[in-house]
Order: C-alpha cells, then sequence, then structure tokens
C-alpha cells in the first residue's frame, strides 16, 4: 500500500472508486496516462536525461538510422511503390521520425514516394514533434487514432515503445480462480491499494495454460494492443506495407505482473503521484503476433533489438560516424552502440517484431 503524493488526479481516481467501485487496472492505466486534463502525456516532457525515461531513439541518432536503412529497404522489398505513407506510431520528441528522414533523403525514390503520418493523442507533444521535424513538418499529418490513417496506398509503420503504453488487464490467481486485479481503497479511505474486483478470466486457452500458477500469481492481458495490431495488420493486408514494432517485452505468454511505474529514471509504486509518472508494462509478443495472424498477415521471427540492429549494420554505421572524431566522441558512440545493442541492456530486453504479407522478403528477419 502506497500513500503517493497528492496529484489532482488521485483525487479524481478515488472519488471514483468511492461512486463506482473498483477501478481496473485498464481503467487506471488510461486515466494516469491519457486524461485530456491531467494524463501523464498530455502534461511535462517525459523523455530525455531531464525527464522520467530514454529510449532509444534519445540514446543515439544510430537508432533512427538503423530503422530508415530497414524502410528502405522494406519499400524496395515491396515492389517501391511511388506512393506510400510513412506512420509512426506514438512519436514521443519526433527524434526518431528526424532521424529516419535523414537517412529517406540518401535514396530519393524513397523520399519523394512518402507521405508522413503521426498518430499522437497529446497536443502537446505534436509541437514538440513539430519542432524536431523543421522543414519536414509542413508534410506531415497528425490523427489522434489509426482508424484517420489513409486508405490509398501502402502502409509502411514503425512503433517504438508505443504498444507497452497501451493500458494492460491483469487477473490474479485466488483460490484456483483468476479474479481481475482492480485498484480500490484501504480502510483509511485514502490510500489506493489492489483488490480483487468481481469479474474472471474468459480466455479458455490462457487459463488451460496457466493450470499450473500459483495462488496470488499475475496475469497480464492486452486487449487494447492486440485489437489495434489486428486493425493495423487488416489494413496492411488489403493496402500492402510493413510494420515494425519495438518494445521491451517478452515472446511467449507467461505469468508476471509487468505494469510499472517510472519517475526520473527510479522505478516508483504504480500508485505513486497518478499523472505524474510514466505508467508501462511488457508487450507480449506472442499475443501480439496471434493478433496479426488473425487479419491474416504473417508475423516475422522475433528478434532481439541488438541482433536487429548489428544485421542491419550498427557497428559498420557506428564506426563511419566515429571517423575522425575525437577519442572522447568515439568512446561516446561505443557506449551509445553498447546501452542499444548489448545483452542485458536494450540489445535483448527490447524486441521487434515485423509484420508483412507474405511475399515481402524482410532483412533481417528472412534470411532470403
Ligand atoms: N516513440 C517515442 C516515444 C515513446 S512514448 C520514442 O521512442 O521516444 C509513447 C508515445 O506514444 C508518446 O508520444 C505518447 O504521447 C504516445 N501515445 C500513448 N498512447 C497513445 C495512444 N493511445 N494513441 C496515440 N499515441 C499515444
Amino acid at each position: 500500500m502506497t500513500r503517493g503524493t497528492p496529484t489532482p488526479l488521485a483525487d479524481r481516481i478515488r472519488a471514483l472508486i468511492e461512486t463506482a467501485g473498483p477501478l481496473s487496472v485498464c481503467d487506471y492505466m488510461a486515466l494516469c496516462l491519457a486524461d485530456p486534463q491531467h494524463g501523464y502525456y498530455m502534461r511535462a516532457e517525459p523523455f530525455g536525461a531531464g525527464g522520467d525515461f530514454i529510449t532509444a531513439p534519445e540514446v543515439s541518432q544510430l537508432f533512427g538510422e538503423m530503422i530508415g536503412a530497414w524502410l528502405v529497404h522494406a519499400h524496395a522489398a515491396s515492389g517501391a511503390p511511388k506512393r506510400f505513407h510513412l506512420v509512426e506510431l506514438g512519436p514521443g520528441r519526433g527524434t526518431l521520425m528526424a532521424d529516419i528522414l535523414r537517412v529517406a533523403r540518401l535514396r530519393p525514390a524513397f523520399h519523394a514516394a512518402a507521405s508522413l503520418h503521426l498518430v499522437e493523442t497529446s497536443p502537446r507533444l505534436r509541437e514538440v514533434q513539430k519542432a524536431a521535424l523543421g522543414a519536414n513538418a509542413v508534410n506531415v499529418q497528425w490523427h489522434d487514432s489509426i482508424a484517420g490513417l489513409p486508405v490509398d496506398a501502402p502502409l509502411l509503420i514503425v512503433a517504438n515503445e508505443f504498444f507497452d503504453a497501451l493500458p494492460i488487464r491483469q487477473y490474479v490467481r485466488l483460490q484456483g480462480r483468476w479474479r481481475e486485479r482492480c485498484i480500490g481503497l484501504a480502510d483509511d479511505g485514502e490510500t489506493l491499494r489492489f483488490v480483487p474486483g468481481t469479474g474472471g478470466l474468459e480466455d479458455a486457452d490462457l487459463i488451460a495454460g496457466l493450470a499450473g500458477a500459483p495462488e496470488g500469481a499475475v496475469v497480464e492481458t492486452q486487449p487494447l494492443a492486440n485489437a489495434l495490431m489486428q486493425d493495423l495488420a487488416t489494413r496492411l493486408a488489403a493496402q500492402g506495407g510493413v510494420l515494425l514494432a519495438i518494445d521491451y517485452g517478452y515472446g511467449r505468454t507467461a505469468a508476471g505482473d509487468t505494469l510499472q511505474a517510472l519517475r526520473r529514471h527510479e522505478h516508483v509504486s504504480v500508485f505513486e503521484a497518478p499523472g505524474l509518472c510514466d505508467l508501462t508494462a511488457h508487450v507480449n509478443f506472442e499475443a501480439l503476433a496471434r493478433a496479426a495472424n488473425l487479419a491474416p498477415l504473417r508475423p516475422r521471427r522475433l528478434l532481439g533489438q541488438g541482433e536487429f540492429l548489428l544485421a542491419l549494420g550498427l557497428l559498420e554505421r557506428a564506426g563511419q560516424l566515429g571517423a575522425g572524431k575525437s577519442e572522447d566522441d568515439r568512446e561516446r558512440i561505443r557506449g551509445e552502440v553498447e546501452r542499444l545493442a548489448a545483452p542485458g541492456q536494450m540489445g535483448d530486453l527490447f524486441k521487434v517484431l515485423a509484420v508483412a504479407p507474405d511475399i515481402v522478403p524482410l532483412m533481417p528477419f528472412d534470411p532470403v
């Protein structure tokens, strides 16, 4: 139990629980992240050294350059359509797209064919993205959701640390049953805490797979992420194109509580300062791949971020970037490579899933 820092959103959450009963983890996460007034992504700057967490594009320009190289390849492998839409889901500060576009300019056939679409709910982050994209921003269309994306040409879609920000559900094993894990109030009427809800887990396959789970075990489902993936994959099957999802996550469904809160680079209780901390959950890539398959579209072999970046030429590009630079600069670049690609760092904690029609060869997913 955590009393936490008082915030306007904490007061609203308490009032909601008092009137309507415990909130699901899904509703709690949605309020904390996306409440139009107090949600985490709607207010201050979450990213970077001065924020709460650092994402791969903020670690190094090398990350976005490798993604750019992959997209150029994916475009060529898809038959080099004369027009396509380059889409980013949850672009944060716009750093990744800016780095992708720097690479894209080296390939006029790619650059000339692309129109830019950013799916972003936060008006404040849209302004940050506009500034990061500079002159390119005039060609960008922003969308509140994927529903607004055009239907008239292939979509090349990138999502880095996007799916982990979508609200999840949790279930807890109690006396042989999986009960939804909810958030209620402790006896003091103020402190937020986990309580079992009235609903249960209904996915028979998942229940069967978790038969040996002990009392108190927690399992997560990600209905929003899966539904979004299925929608996107349906679009790709109809319009053509590819999707690349990169996130902290796991490749096989298993029990485990991965809901976490970060504030100023420290792990804190998920009840600490609602609306002022980042809340995420690890992505279940097996479930995400299955959702794409339903579309039906072929999800490719799941890769670690390290093997993905190295196969694309991370070391070669780092060497090129360091050539002629000072020893300090070269040391910094080595550190960035290590952070992005080394095991135990982002190299294996982060996973990369590509989804595309069968006939499109996608290096380094498909050795051809
Ligand atoms: N991709 C960026 C930022 C990741 S943080 C990077 O790698 O640095 C998550 C991003 O997704 C933020 O831009 C946030 O505002 C956005 N976001 C979160 N939920 C969203 C939703 N449901 N729809 C659209 N954007 C969302």
